[in-house]
């Protein structure tokens, strides 16, 4: 069988059903190229490391919160212990202390006092060194972290326009199917749909030379011969699809599909 059972002498141009299908292949192809955008390898691994240095930046910053804690507390410290000994210091010389072994107790304390007032002071100036090191750290995460972000922000927005731009097109494309669609009759389409859906996307195809361009296969004489009329749709008893007649129309439907 190489008909379909479409009701005679509908005169619509057949080559349409084939440009339909050129648009919609289009239209699909466009769309992947928009995901293809989407999935920016250097933006994402830019992202990426952003995340890394935020996190990194966190924790620097709990660190220094830390040591400045730490500081302060040990900052307080030596300062009760700077008082006590101001305190002891002031008896000790105000002349008040008669007993000789209560004025050894108290220039013992004093001495203790200040032995370890001398350590803690060391050890503020130790975390004062790290806390300088942190700081210098944090410094140059925000640098990186500054440069990074404006350059996603640049890339996102060339992405942005890149994806404006197909987007453009997708929608003439979908403005032209539209207008395919309104000249091929009802019947025409249902078939077409149909022969989409169970044929891999490709429901039409012509016939050259003997060949479905559809399937690549070559239909036998008997059956091509027969295959004539340029309005007429024929049916590809090699892979069943919807086969018209080749005309030269034909190869201006890509260059048609470039312009839009
Ligand atoms: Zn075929």
């Amino acid at each position: 069988m190489t008909d379909f059972s479409f009701s005679a002498s509908s005169n619509f141009d057949v080559v349409n059903l084939l440009k339909l299908q050129a648009i919609e292949n289009t239209i699909q192809r466009e769309a992947k190229k928009i995901d293809e955008l989407r999935k920016n390898e250097e933006l994402s691994s830019r992202e990426e490391r952003l995340r890394e240095i935020n996190e990194k930046l966190d924790k620097l910053e709990k660190k220094y919160r830390e040591l400045e804690t730490k500081r302060k507390k040990m900052e307080d410290e030596a300062g009760i212990q700077s008082e006590k000994i101001r305190r002891n210091e002031q008896k000790l010389f105000s002349g008040t202390i008669t007993s000789a072994k209560e004025l050894m107790n108290l220039q013992n304390e004093v001495k203790i006092l200040k032995e370890s007032n001398e350590e803690l002071e060391n050890k503020i100036l130790e975390y004062m060194i790290e806390i300088d090191d942190v700081l210098e750290e944090i410094k140059e995460a925000r640098e990186r972290k500054e440069k990074l972000e404006l350059c996603i922000s640049s890339l996102k927005k060339d992405l942005g326009e890149k994806v404006e731009l197909v987007e453009k097109r997708i929608s003439a494309l979908n403005e032209e199917r539209k207008n395919t669609i309104s000249i091929i009759p009802e019947e025409y389409l249902q078939k077409y749909e149909e022969l989409k859906n169970k044929k891999a996307g490709i429901a039409v195809g012509y016939l050259r030379d003997g060949f479905c361009s559809a399937c690549s296969m070559e239909i036998p004489a008997a059956e091509s011969e027969k295959m004539t009329n340029l309005h007429q749709i024929y049916r590809c008893p090699l892979c069943g699809r919807m086969i018209m007649v080749y005309r030269e129309e034909i190869d201006r439907i890509s260059e048609e599909m470039d312009s839009i």
